[in-house]
């Protein structure tokens, strides 16, 4: 089992689209820093507003001292889009990125030429060297296009070959599912870090439409459970969601999970409930 002080521990937002989102994510932000994690991350909605706020927000961010990880893919965009792009990153002290084939996005009018993400990672390689620290995503519950389990492992050597430093996964409920796909992946040759992404419970319907979408399963036990809370979810239901996923993270990293990642949705109180269960701010 790996010792506590050599665990990755991040937080990942998503650009807010209004100033008064940008207020909120300012104030979380402050909040969820004074934990101490490894690094922030920025999703990257591939076209349009998004695109611009994913920078925007890795600037200003690095700029006042955090270390962030700006979520990066083609999209539609050209080499040398993309160069430009890596290039302000690197000029802004930015050392860590996540290389992803990305979904279509809203607002990308449905044009998009899907380029996979080992692609992505070999044109990073190729054109920054070393400079970044390369992480991946990866679907211990198998990635929805994925025509089989051994297909969308082997895809994901590829980005390991292409230079990937690290995977973060899709979330999962079901820590069982983590650790079959971690032994899975050793069995094929992948030996690089694969952290859990960690989705907290705050509100069973957006958790449910998002999953269905992502191919992350709800175990029935838990989504019959959800359904028993009302719509808000309300006290009970936050107490309830914080006591699955503390859990769910005590398993891991009891079962020698490398780290976690939190899927922060722009707040900063239930990652920070989680985060303190589990001591993870305490020296190792
Ligand atoms: P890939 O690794 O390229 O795989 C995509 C699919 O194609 C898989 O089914 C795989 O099996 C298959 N495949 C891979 N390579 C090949 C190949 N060479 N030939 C044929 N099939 C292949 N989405 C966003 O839009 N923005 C984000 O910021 C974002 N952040 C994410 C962060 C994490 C940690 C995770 C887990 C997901 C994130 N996503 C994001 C979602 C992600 O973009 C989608 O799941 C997307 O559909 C797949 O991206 P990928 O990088 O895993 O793709």
């Amino acid at each position: 089992m790996q010792k506590a002080s050599s665990r990755h521990y991040s937080i990942e937002y998503f650009p807010p689209r209004t100033e008064e989102g940008e207020a909120k994510l300012d104030l979380a932000h402050k909040r969820l820093s004074s934990l101490g994690p490894e690094f922030f991350s920025v999703t990257y909605g591939a076209g349009g507003t998004t695109k611009k706020g994913t920078r925007k927000l890795v600037l200003k961010y690095i700029e006042a001292g955090s270390d962030v990880a700006p979520h990066l893919s083609f999209g539609g965009a050209s080499d040398s889009e993309v160069l430009k792009l890596l290039n302000t990153y690197k000029d802004a002290g930015v050392s860590k990125l996540v290389a992803l084939r990305g979904d279509a996005p809203s607002g990308f009018g449905g044009k998009m030429h899907h380029r996979y993400a080992n692609e992505l990672v070999e044109f990073v390689r190729q054109q920054t060297g070393d400079h970044f620290e390369i992480y991946v995503a990866c679907y211990p519950e198998v990635h929805p296009d994925a025509s089989s389990y051994a297909e969308d492992v082997a895809y994901f050597k590829q980005k390991v070959d292409a230079g990937a430093n690290a995977a973060i996964t899709q979330y999962f409920y079901n820590a069982d599912a983590y650790f079959r796909f971690v032994d899975y992946c050793q069995s094929q040759g992948i030996d690089i870090p694969i952290i859990p992404g960690i989705m907290p419970i705050s509100n069973f319907s957006n958790l449910a439409r998002f999953s269905g979408k992502c191919g992350a399963e709800i175990p029935q036990w838990l989504s019959r459970r959800l359904q028993g809370f009302s719509e808000d979810g309300g006290a009970d239901m936050r107490k309830f969601g914080l006591d699955v996923v503390t859990e769910l993270c005590e398993r891991l990293l009891s079962g020698g999970a490398p780290g976690l990642h939190f899927y922060s949705m722009n707040t900063s109180k239930t990652v920070s409930q989680i985060w303190n269960n589990l001591s993870l701010s305490e020296p190792a």
